[in-house]
């Protein structure tokens, strides 16, 4: 019997330069950890996909002006040029620091009402940009975090033109990088880009789905005064002692314009697929009401029940009803966000992407 594989016809956009990122782990409550953003996570999900009948597509180069619209130039300038300035330092040849790690971070707390400055040492500069010890640089992280970022843009291209959908194997991840700062595995802010992208093409109202297990810190912040772009999210609890602890509740509604565009649906530890659905249909009425002409996906697969970041349990039967569900919005483009579980991750992605397919 001949059967049609599952994502015949869904663009998957990539690039290799993605795999170069090599955090080689991250440094976590002081100590230095394996780290699960590896480049495996790419490579599985590339398999699948294929196997899967998705046709892969190089992503193309993109200039700044969507990145731009969306990050501070400095912060882009940083993440460029913070390798070369470590390795001139001696960072990594003479003091054994082979990844550029911050150790100080201006918080209003210590700045007390001062200017921001920018320090002489690269040691001293990093924690301006970098809000957490587990988001490390190595040598091939810029190329990486670029092309993760010109997927996206090239995936949101696509759409523009009339595919129903794409996908953008983006790796790093980029929901937790704001505007200003990166952080929680993410460097550029991939699903915030591609919004902008779909904006500059025309999109007038533009909504972003974000289905990781953990809340989309950046993006909110990215978009949180802007009515034209509404952000969703359903993620673990914050407020139950999870990442990102300082953003993802509910009385996050969105300020000045965008007051109503921002919705958080912070989920107990354990949630399923039923109460995880249930979240999602609150985000789905949002996006009807907001009026989008394109949706935004922030395709996380870590609320999985076997993923080891997140303690939602959600199966592959649910990511697959979410995207039946999100497809059935408009148009659709999925970036990857989470997802480390590597025996579970391709099968997940490719259920939500066949949903995303069958609802569209
Ligand atoms: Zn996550």
């Amino acid at each position: 019997m001949i059967t049609t594989p599952a994502l015949a016809g869904l663009p998957v956009v990539w690039h290799a330069d993605c795999l170069r990122h090599e955090p080689g782990g991250e440094v976590w409550l002081g100590v230095w950890e394996t780290g699960t953003e590896v480049p495996d996570r790419a490579t599985v999900l590339l398999d699948a996909l294929t196997a899967a009948g998705a046709a892969v597509t190089d992503s193309r180069s993109h200039g700044n002006e969507a990145l731009l619209a969306v990050h501070d130039a400095e912060l882009v300038e940083h993440l460029a040029t913070v390798w070369a300035q470590w390795e001139a330092g001696g960072y990594a040849s003479e003091h054994g620091r082979t990844r550029v790690v911050p150790y100080v971070f201006p918080t209003p707390g210590m700045l007390s009402g001062l200017a921001m400055r920018s320090p002489a040492a690269t040691h001293g500069r990093v924690g301006k940009f970098c809000y957490d010890t587990m988001t490390l640089v190595g040598p091939g992280s810029w190329e990486a975090i670029n092309a993760a970022a010109d997927a996206a843009m090239t995936a949101a291209d696509l759409v523009a033109a009339g595919a129903p959908a794409a996908y953008a194997l983006c790796r790093p991840p980029g929901h937790h990088a704001t505007r200003h700062a990166y952080g929680g595995s993410c460097y550029l802010n991939n699903a915030a880009v591609a919004a902008q992208s779909l904006h500059l093409a025309g999109a007038e109202r533009v909504a972003v789905v974000d289905i990781d297990a953990h809340h989309g810190n950046g993006t909110q912040a990215i978009f949180y005064d802007r009515p034209d772009v509404y952000y969703g999210s359903l993620h673990v609890d914050p407020g139950a002692g999870w990442f990102p602890h300082y953003a993802g509740y509910a009385q996050e509604r969105g300020s000045a314009a965008g007051v109503g565009a921002n919705r958080n649906l912070p989920l107990a530890p354990g949630t399923g697929d039923g109460g995880w659905l249930e979240a999602l249909e609150v985000i789905r009425a949002d996006v009807r009401n907001h009026g989008a002409d394109v949706i935004v996906v922030s395709l996380g697969v870590d609320a999985a029940a076997a993923d080891p970041e997140s303690p939602l349990q959600v199966t592959s039967t649910g990511y697959a009803r979410a995207g039946e569900l999100i497809g059935a919005l408009g148009p659709v483009v999925a970036v990857q966000e989470g997802g480390y579980d590597l025996p579970s991750l391709g099968g997940l992605v490719v259920a939500a992407l066949g949903g995303i397919l069958a609802g569209a």
